[in-house]
C-alpha cells in the first residue's frame, strides 16, 4: 500500500499569534510545529504501515524551512519526504494550495492520501477536500478511526454526538482529526536516518497538469482584508448580596448604568 500524507508547518499558536503591522502573520516571531491534525494523520499511516506494510511519503508545500516537518515525519517513520517550494507559489490561498499539492501528487503512485482536517493557522479545513476534488478521489473527512479491508478503507467519521462508519474504495482521501490517536515520538535512530536521507525538492516545473493562473498569490481568489489577534476580555466584576433579589437588583442597576437596558 502506498500512502501520501500532507503535512503543513504551522506557527505554534499556544504562545499567541503574532501579526505584522500590515495584518499578515509574523511567522518569524513564532515557533513552528507540525500541524496537530497532520501529525495524527501521519500516525494513522504509520499504524497502517505497522499492520499491513506500506510506503509512506510525506509532502509539504512551504518555505525551504518546511524541510523541518518532513525530517520530523521521517524520524517518526515516514519513508520519503517531498518539499514543494517555489517563489511563484507564495501567498497561496486554499484554492492555489490544493491545486499545487494535487499537481505534486499526480507524479506519485498512491492508494491513500491523508491530510489533516484543518491547519491551526489558516483554519479553513478546505485543502483536503479540494485536493480530492482536483484528483477525482472520494473523500472521507473528520476521521476518528481508520481501518483497511481488502481494497477499501472503513472510516469512523466524527459528528458532534455520534459517528458514521463510511466505506470507500481506494484510492481515496481521508482528512484526520487530532483525536484520532496519540502520535508516537521520534526515535534517536530515526532522527539520524531522517537527516541522512534526502528530501526531494520540487518547484513549479515539477507540478503536473496545473495552470499558472491557479497558483500563488495571483491565482488565489481569496484575499485576506484584515487579520487580528483576539481582543483579551476585560476583568469581570463580582457582585455581592445577601439574597437573589438583592443580586438581581444590583445587576439590573449595572445594566442601567451602562445603558444596556
Ligand atoms: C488568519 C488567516 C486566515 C486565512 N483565511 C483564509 C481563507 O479564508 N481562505 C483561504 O483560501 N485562505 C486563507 N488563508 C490562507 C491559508 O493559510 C492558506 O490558504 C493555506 O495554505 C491553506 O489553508 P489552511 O491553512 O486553511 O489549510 P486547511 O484547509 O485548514 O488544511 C487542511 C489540511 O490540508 C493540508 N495542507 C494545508 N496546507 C498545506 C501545505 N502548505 N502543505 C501541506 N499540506 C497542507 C494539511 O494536511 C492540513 O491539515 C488564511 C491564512 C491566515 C493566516
Amino acid at each position: 500500500m502506498k500512502i501520501v500524507v500532507c503535512v503543513k508547518q504551522v506557527p505554534d499558536t499556544k504562545g499567541g499569534v503574532k501579526f505584522n503591522p500590515d495584518g499578515t502573520l509574523n511567522r518569524a516571531a513564532m515557533l513552528t510545529i507540525m500541524n496537530p491534525d497532520d501529525k495524527a494523520g501521519l500516525e494513522a499511516a504509520l499504524r497502517l504501515k505497522d499492520q499491513y506494510g506500506a510506503e509512506i511519503t510525506v509532502l509539504t508545500m512551504g518555505l525551504p524551512k518546511a524541510d523541518e516537518v518532513l525530517r520530523e515525519a521521517m524520524a517518526m517513520g515516514a519513508d520519503k519526504g517531498i518539499l514543494v517550494t517555489d517563489r511563484v507559489l507564495g501567498g497561496a490561498d486554499t484554492w492555489a494550495t490544493s491545486t499545487t499539492i494535487a499537481g505534486a501528487i499526480r507524479n506519485l503512485d498512491y492508494d491513500l492520501v491523508i491530510t489533516g482536517r484543518q491547519a491551526i493557522d489558516g483554519d479553513t479545513a478546505q485543502v483536503g477536500p479540494q485536493i480530492a476534488e482536483h484528483l477525482g478521489l472520494p473523500v472521507i473527512s473528520y476521521a476518528q478511526d481508520i481501518k483497511v479491508e481488502g481494497d477499501s478503507v472503513i472510516v469512523q467519521r466524527q459528528y458532534e454526538d455520534r459517528y458514521h462508519e463510511v466505506k470507500a474504495k481506494m484510492p481515496c482521501l481521508i482528512t484526520a482529526l487530532s483525536e484520532l490517536n496519540e502520535p508516537r515520538y521520534m526515535t534517536p535512530g530515526g532522527i539520524f536516518d531522517a537527516y541522512d536521507n534526502e528530501v526531494t525538492v520540487w518547484g513549479r516545473a515539477d507540478l503536473k497538469d496545473v495552470d499558472d493562473s491557479n497558483l500563488g498569490l495571483k491565482g488565489s481568489p481569496t484575499k485576506i482584508a484584515k487579520a487580528s489577534d483576539k481582543v483579551p476580555k476585560g476583568a469581570g466584576e463580582m457582585l455581592k448580596g445577601d439574597s437573589p433579589e438583592e443580586l438581581v437588583n444590583a445587576l439590573v442597576g449595572k445594566f442601567k448604568e451602562k445603558h444596556i437596558i
